[in-house]
Parts: C-alpha cells; structure tokens; sequence
C-alpha cells in the first residue's frame, strides 16, 4: 500500500525539486513538439497503406481527429514562454502532458491494432513497426517526463502484448514479445539517464546557491552587515549611468566618524569593533529606499540617495545627529559624532566619479570646519576644491630645491627680549601658481602622501640655516601628523641631526595635539625616541586642540605653545583670564610657555605681567630669510654692545 500511494504521488509530480521542474520543462519544451510531430507522420503513413483496405472513418477521420489533437498540442508546447514560469503552473502543464500523452497513446494504440484487422502481411507488419518505432520514439521524446514516458510505455504494451499474443499467429506473438524486451531495456536506458540529468540539475542547483552566497559574501561588509566598498561603487556606477540616461536626482553622502579612533585607541580594539557594529545598526535602521547605505572601511560610511540636494541635506543631518547619540557597549557609555559630506548630481549631470569627489571633498571640509556637521558641496566648495587639485598636480611635480624656501621668525624671551630661538616656516613660490600659504600646502602634501619627502628635504634646508645662526639660539622645526607616526621619517629626522653636527638639544619639533591623537600610541613613540636624542619637544597650537591634561604628563613635552587666539584678534580680550591659567598650568608641569601671535605692546606687557617665558609675534619679528634675520642678529648685538657701553 505504501508502495501503490509512493507511485501514486510520484506519477503526479508530488514534492518534486522547483529547480529540477523547471530544468525538465526546459527540456520538455524542445522535445515534446518532436513527439507529437513522430505521432502525426506514423498516423499518416499507417493512414496510408490501409487506406485501400480499411473504412474511410479509420482511414480518414479517427487518424484525421488524432493529428488534429496532436498538432494542437504541439502548437500549445511551440509557444514561447516566459523566462521564469512559477513551478506551481509547471507541475500543472506536466500533469496536463502526462494525462494527455496516456490518453492519445491509448487512442492511436487501440486504432492501429484495429487496423491490423485489414489488408494482407505487409499492412499488418506495419502495424507492428508502427506500434514498435511508435513507443520507442515515445519514450525517447518523454525522457526528462519519465512519469509520462513509462505510463505509455505501460498502457501501449499491456494493449498489443495481448493483441498479439491472444492472435493465432506465432510470428507475431514474437514480435510483440520482441518489442516487449526491447521496451524494457530504453525504459531502463531512460530511468538511467534521468537520474544522472536529477544529479546534474541538483550540483547545478547547488552551485547556483554557492555562487549567490559568494556574491551576497564579497558584498557585504562583515562586521556591520551592510553593503562594503566594492557594492557600493557598483551600485554608484548603475545609479549614476540610469541617472544620465533618464535624468533625476542622485545624492552621495559621505559619512566619517569623528572620534572614532580615540575610543578604539582608548578601550581597544573589540570595543571598537563592537561601536562599529552598532554604528551599523543604527545606520540599517534608517536605511533609505531606494538608496543605500554602504560601509566604505574603517569608520567611513556612504549614503547613496535619489533625491534633490535639500532631501539628501535633512537625511545627512539627521544621520549626524543619530550616529552622534551615546553608544552603550557593555558596561561603557561610548560618545562618538560623525560629519557628512552630500553632493548631489541634479538631473543626471557629471559622472558618478565626479559625484563621488565632490562628496567627499565636502566630507573633508565638514572635518576641517564642521565637525559633526553635514556640509553641503556648493560653488565655493568646487573653486577651493579646483585649486587645491591645480596645487595638488603641482606639488607632485615640485622641485623643493628651487621652489620651496625655509623662513625663520624669532622667539623672545619676555624678559630680557633676547632671541632664545627661531620656527623655521616652509615658503613655497610656485612660478606659476605664485606663493602658496604653508596652511595650505601641508594638508594637501599628506593627502597626496608626499609628506616625507617634503618634510626631509625642508628639514635639510632649515639645518643648514641653523648651522648658520649663534650656538645659543635653538630652532624650532614643525612635525605634521604623517611625520610624526612614520617610522621611516622620525629615522631620517634623527640622522639628519646627527649629520648636520649641531647638538641635539638645539632642535625643537613642534606638534599640534590634533596631529598625536591620529595615533596616540605610535605618535607617544616616535616623541620619546627624538626627545632620548636629547631633542626638545613643543606643543603647538595648544588650547585649540583637546588641550587635554594627560597628554601633556604621557608625552615628553618641554614647551608649551599657546595659540595665538588667546593673545591677539577678536577672541583675545574675553581669554586673556584663560591665557594666565594657561601660563600657570605650564609652568607647574615645569614647561617653557610661549605665547604665540604677540602683534602688539600691551600684549607684551600683559604677558610680562602674567610672568610668560617667551613670545613669538609680529611685534618682535614677523617670519624672514636666513640673512635678514642674521643682520637682524647681528644689529641687536651691535645695539645690545652700544648700550653696554654707555652704560659703562
Ligand atoms: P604655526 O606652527 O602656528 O606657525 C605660526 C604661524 O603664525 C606662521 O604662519 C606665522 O607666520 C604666523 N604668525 C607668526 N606671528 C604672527 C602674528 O603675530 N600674527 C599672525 N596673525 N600670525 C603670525 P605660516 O608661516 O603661514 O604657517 C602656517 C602654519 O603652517 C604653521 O602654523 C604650521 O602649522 C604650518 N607649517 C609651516 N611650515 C611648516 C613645515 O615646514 N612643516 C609643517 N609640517 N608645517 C608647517
Ligand atoms: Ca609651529
Ligand atoms: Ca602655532
């Protein structure tokens, strides 16, 4: 019995494999209309020898109504489909065939053993060729619908097996039974080969999957779980070649971390992780559709959107201020922001690249001036952007040598006015471009990663200046963040000191705490390898970075370089309170302070007043050339000797 409803359910194409249905149907579709095709012609043809012998309505109308069905059905199996028919209307059409296949073979089986009732031996040898190439051709036709093929092979034997064999006629008793065997034998050649055609579309089928979750796997970023760098540039390309061919809005949003790096310095690289991961999960959660929402690497995002420039703006600045809400890892309450950087293309205009270097060239303005902010790339974004490419390609090619000159400004001490050092300041006169501002090109020096040679070779110039000056003035030569965590340049630093022959304690590096909290932990070695050497170390610029206390205790500081906003323009006046305590907490941590920016005198006075060690300003000098500043020298000491000589 369980045997009987196993059949049952196999010969109704039951719980079959959707792949293997459609597999089947596929090869259906090129050899069903072949049957129906052998059926019509061998109809015909057994038409024709007996039409002589037998009645017109066996010859003509059951024959003429077997190859009309047939042909029907043949068109119905011509027609094209569609590429993807759903399983459910396969398993339907096959069921169809199959009914219908057993039917017709019935039919056409019974008309041509009635057949064999007219005409002499040939015409009825016909019959049993008719019958013979008639099932074979079945069978082989319906190899990939084996419920069909075997059922007719089934009902045609049962029907001329014992036609034959209950007929008085010995030769054709064998023939039947000759056909029989040979029957047996294709059904057993067929259910063969379906098997190999079952495992065949069950490894393609496989493979299918394989290379789907391969493609889903090099897609997505492991970590966050959405899309990573190489889909989202796929997916930039095709939302940026639709855009040009249909028109409409398509806007990039860049995202970084602001800092990101800190925490993962500070709690480690798990808890990092693990602030990823959430970042991610946050950003899945207002995934915009259509667009998407990418993970570029480390802790850059993109945001890919179609939509106009003030949509993509109130999705950046909502992401800022989402991203920017404390993180809760474990038992750590984590505080993070993220800057965006939009750019949109309106109606198709530019190629997405270009889409993609503007976003992000808003993404570093945002860094630079609008933490944690979305910047929206504008006209002024695109001129500053154009001419810092115009210095970019020209710093690539620069002859430092000829171009790029070193300026010195001297530092007094407050006190007694004398020159205790001088910062050696880059100059660079491009002959096209004209002078370009430091400020400028140091930036785009490390994005366009040329820092150490730049940094090298301007060092180089600034000793031999050095070299030049009065062995108890000092030089203050300024490190940018890549210097400082480059191995490669802190080495070339160090032996260019011990070539040059001046005594280490006449170099002083100065950084800003922006540059050493990059990398705290690579930057804190690099400090404590020049200052062993016996170089001074300043910190620069200090009040506008994180001003933060405990860098000054881990790091081997020796100066303090207190910005000039908390000496001279607008913000000056409501700091001045702030600069003494600033003084103050230097000289408790036994640092040299030096107040930056002094243009004027009660400037000076007042740092005189607050018991400041040392100035640089306008007011005492403003950056010079090597020998201006050495006739600068030597007419203060001309000066200092007169006056020693009235005095005496
Ligand atoms: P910084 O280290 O803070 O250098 C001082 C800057 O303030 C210099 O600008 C100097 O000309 C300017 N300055 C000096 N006294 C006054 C004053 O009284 N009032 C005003 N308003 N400004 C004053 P400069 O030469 O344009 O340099 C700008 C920045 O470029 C420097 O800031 C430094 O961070 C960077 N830089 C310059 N040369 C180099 C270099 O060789 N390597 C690296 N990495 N950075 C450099
Ligand atoms: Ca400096
Ligand atoms: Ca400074």
């Amino acid at each position: 019995m369980p045997h009987l409803m196993h059949l049952v359910r196999w010969l109704c194409l039951e719980g079959e494999d959707p792949a293997l249905l459609c597999a089947q149907h596929r090869e259906l579709r090129r050899q069903v209309p072949l049957l129906y095709a052998l059926l019509s012609v061998n109809a015909l043809a057994l038409s024709y020898t007996h039409f002589a012998f037998a009645p017109r309505w066996m010859t003509v109308l059951v024959p003429g109504a077997l190859v009309t069905v047939s042909i029907v059905r043949m068109a119905a199996w011509l027609r094209p489909a569609a590429a993807d028919v759903p399983p459910e209307r396969i398993v339907r059409k096959l069921r169809i065939t199959t009914v219908l296949a057993v039917v017709l073979a019935l039919l056409y089986v019974i008309w041509a053993l009635r057949m064999s009732a007219y005409g002499h031996s040939d015409e009825r040898a016909h019959v049993a060729i008719f019958i013979a190439i008639t099932v074979i051709g079945c069978i082989f036709c319906l190899m990939h619908l084996p419920q069909a093929a075997l059922s007719i092979a089934t009902i045609v034997t049962v029907a001329y097996l014992s036609h034959y064999l209950l007929s008085e006629s010995a030769v054709y008793g064998a023939i039947a039974f000759n056909i029989f065997l040979v029957t047996l034998v294709v059904a057993r050649v067929l259910l063969n080969s379906f098997a190999a055609f079952f495992d065949l579309v069950r490894s393609r089928a496989e493979l299918d999957r394989l290379h789907r979750q391969m493609t889903i796997l090099a897609h997505t970023d492991a970590l966050t779980g959405l899309p990573n760098r190489h889909a989202f540039f796929a997916e930039l390309t095709r939302m940026g070649q639709e855009r040009s061919a249909g028109g409409g809005d398509l806007s990039l949003g860049m995202i970084d971390l602001d800092r990101f790096k800190a925490a993962n310095d500070t709690f480690g690289h798990l808890v990092g992780d693990r602030l990823l991961e959430a970042v991610g999960q946050r950003l899945q959660a207002i995934s915009p559709a259509p667009g998407m929402i990418a993970r570029l690497g480390g802790d850059e995002f993109a945001v890919l959107v179609p939509v106009p420039a003030s949509r993509a703006m109130a999705i950046a600045e909502d992401l800022c201020v989402r991203l920017s809400e404390p993180y809760r890892i474990g038992d750590l309450v984590i505080t993070i922001g993220a800057s965006c950087g939009v750019a949109t293309a309106e109606d198709g205009e530019g190629t997405h690249s270009l889409l993609y270097e503007r976003a992000d060239y808003a993404l570093y303005y945002s860094k630079e001036s609008r933490r944690g902010l979305a910047t929206l790339y504008s006209p002024q974004l695109e001129s500053s952007r154009l001419s810092e490419q115009a210095i970019e390609a020209a710093l690539q090619s620069c002859d430092v040598e000829r171009e790029m000159a070193i300026h010195l400004q001297p530092i007094f001490d407050v006190a007694s006015g004398r020159i205790l050092s001088v910062e050696a300041l880059a100059r660079w006169t491009h002959p096209l471009l004209g002078p370009v501002r430091p400020d400028v090109f140091i930036p785009l020096a490390e994005r366009c990663g040329i820092t150490h040679h730049l940094t090298t070779r301007l060092f180089a110039k600034a000793l031999g200046h050095a070299a030049r000056l009065p062995g108890d003035i000092r030089m203050s030569f300024n490190l940018s963040a890549h210097d400082i965590v480059s191995h490669e340049t802190i080495l070339a630093l160090a032996h260019a000191i011990g070539m040059s022959g001046l005594a280490p304690s006449r170099i002083v590096f100065e950084l800003t705490e922006t540059a050493v909290v990059r990398d705290f932990a690579l930057a804190r070695e690099s400090l404590h390898l020049l200052h062993t050497l016996g170089v001074r170390i300043a910190l620069d610029d200090f009040g506008t970075g994180q001003s933060n206390l405990g860098h000054l205790n881990e790091l081997p500081i020796d100066e303090l370089k207190i910005d000039r906003s908390f000496v001279s323009g607008p913000k000056a006046d409501g700091r001045r309170h702030l600069l003494a305590a600033v003084v103050a907490l230097g000289q408790s941590l036994r640092l040299r302070c030096i107040a930056e920016g002094v243009e004027e005198a009660d400037q000076l006075a007042h740092l005189k007043e607050i018991g400041c060690d040392a100035f640089q300003g306008y007011h005492g000098a403003k950056p010079m050339p090597i020998d201006e500043l050495l006739r600068l020298i030597s007419g203060r000491e001309t000066e200092g000797d007169g006056r020693r000589a009235m005095r005496s």
